[in-house]
């Protein structure tokens, strides 16, 4: 794959997380050539908090989806106890590769934090260089082999500052667009007779703008409880609405759990069990994000229905174009350190000391192995596996047993505690063979 320098061009789409995780290994390795194309002006990605909603000073949409979370405060016995942001344990959001996240108590921290983090990872491993800020991937194009027989791909980029376009060539692709930017609104009967307030997580930032309201919440997922308890604060009563069991952990006395959304009229929401509530103020959906490729052309083969992204091998290598790969689609996993694998598997491929199997196999790896299209890529308990293969197939270390530890002790913790489990010290025994997350008294 390498040209005649003996480089391997690669293009890396975006700067958050995943993509600085991309350029750091890259250029870590003499064999590549790397350029970054990152939208807006920082690096960071979600990790990048912004007060406004809609559209940035670039002129693009608002990408991060990150709340501000700062005055979530729960009043406890004598104090005011702080819920922190992340909602995983920040000790195993570090890449292995960079352990500087202590998050030993409290275990979960500021979003503020987290950026700083990625912030200090880029210049411990000098990435900045590589990146080309305010630039926007406007298209992707496979194009096809020449005479070498080389996979190439054209790269079209809008200068945002110039609005300047540049076309350019690359033997790589690496997506790292994000997967939380689009908004997913299911179709809700009655939902325009519904004269309050209807925003999505997306466009939440703080509590404080619901004081007094009843907000009926939809979705029980991460930001759909988070944002519940949050808002429980300062909203006079939260609804949280979902079709799955009922959380057994305690929530805010406000807070009441109800059934999915049958219809809307007008104040009124019908559910699923057959109830009603009334005199809702705000309807806040917290129903998740499509993936969205919007510059990928037709012809680089990655077709998204219902958030189930084919084909794809291993959840991320395109295997129609192999040298092109689209990290961090797995869902309900540790993105971090799931990101440094996927990473170092694509570059022993890229450097051919990774073998695919044959189509036939990848086709059948990628096929839907799950009941619902949006559920195709969720791994939970299944994310350890998926890593260890990718190290044992590219040949690079593990990750540490503290990241499934960590996981497991988290997730145990999380069902019982909602309202405190982010408080809990992360205690890793002596040995390292035993994680604890314990709520302090
Ligand atoms: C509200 C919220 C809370 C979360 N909390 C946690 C948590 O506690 N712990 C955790 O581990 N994870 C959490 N996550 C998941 C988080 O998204 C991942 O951890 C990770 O930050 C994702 O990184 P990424 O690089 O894939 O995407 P992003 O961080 O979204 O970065 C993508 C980047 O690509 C850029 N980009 C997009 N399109 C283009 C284009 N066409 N041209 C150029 N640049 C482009 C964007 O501007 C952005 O900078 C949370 C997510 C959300 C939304």
């Amino acid at each position: 794959m390498a040209n005649q320098e003996g480089k391997i061009k690669v293009c890396v789409i975006g700067a958050g997380a995943a993509g600085l995780c991309a350029v750091r290994h890259l250029a870590a390795n003499t064999t590549f050539e790397v350029t970054a194309y990152e939208q807006t002006n920082d690096i960071g990605g979600t990790w990048v908090y912004k007060e406004q909603v809609g559209l940035d000073d670039n002129g693009l949409p608002i990408h991060s989806s990150m709340y501000q979370n700062l005055s979530n405060m729960i009043p406890s016995t004598m104090f005011l106890v702080l819920l922190y942001r992340t909602n995983l344990p920040a000790k195993i959001m570090n890449f292995p590769d960079y352990i500087t996240m202590e998050g030993q108590e409290p275990s979960c921290v500021s979003h503020q934090e987290v950026l700083n983090y990625l912030k200090d990872y880029a210049q411990h491993f000098d990435v900045h260089r590589y990146i080309e800020l305010n630039t926007k991937v406007e298209s992707v194009q496979f194009v096809s082999s020449d005479h070498s027989n080389q996979d190439k791909w054209s790269v079209q980029v809008r200068k945002l500052k110039t609005e300047e376009m540049e076309l350019r060539y690359f033997d790589a692709i690496m997506v790292c667009n994000g997967h939380y930017f689009d908004p997913y609104v299911p179709t809700i009967t009655g939902i325009e007779s519904f004269p309050g307030l209807i925003l999505h997580s997306h466009a939440y930032r703080r509590p404080d703008e619901f004081s007094g309201k009843t907000v009926l919440v939809l979705g029980a997922g991460s930001s759909g409880i988070d944002i519940g308890i949050d808002l429980s604060n300062q909203a006079t009563r939260v609804y949280l609405s979902h079709n799955h069991d009922r959380l057994t952990s305690s929530l805010p006395s406000n807070m009441i759990q109800v059934a999915g959304i049958e219809s809307i009229h007008e104040t009124t929401f019908r559910l699923k069990d057959g109830t009603t509530v009334d005199a809702i103020d705000v309807f806040l959906l917290c129903t998740g994000y499509t993936y969205n490729f919007p510059f990928l052309d037709k012809n680089c083969g990655i077709k998204v229905n219902s958030n189930y992204v084919t084909p794809l091998y291993k959840h991320f290598i395109n295997i129609e174009h192999p040298s092109m790969c689209i990290v961090g689609i797995p869902t309900v996993v540790v993105p971090f350190p799931m990101f440094h694998m996927q990473v170092q598997f694509f570059l022993a491929l890229l450097q051919n000391r990774v073998n695919l199997p044959s189509k036939l196999i990848m086709l059948e790896n990628s096929a839907l192995k799950t009941q619902k299209k949006r559920h195709a890529h969720k791994l939970m308990d299944h994310q350890w596996d998926y890593n260890d293969s990718l190290a044992i197939a590219g040949g690079f270390d593990r990750l540490p047993l503290f990241y499934k530890l960590g996981y497991n002790a988290w997730s145990v913790q999380r069902s019982m505690n909602l309202l405190r489990y982010k408080d809990s010290k992360f205690i890793v025994s002596e040995d390292g063979q035993s994680v604890e997350l314990v709520i302090p008294e």
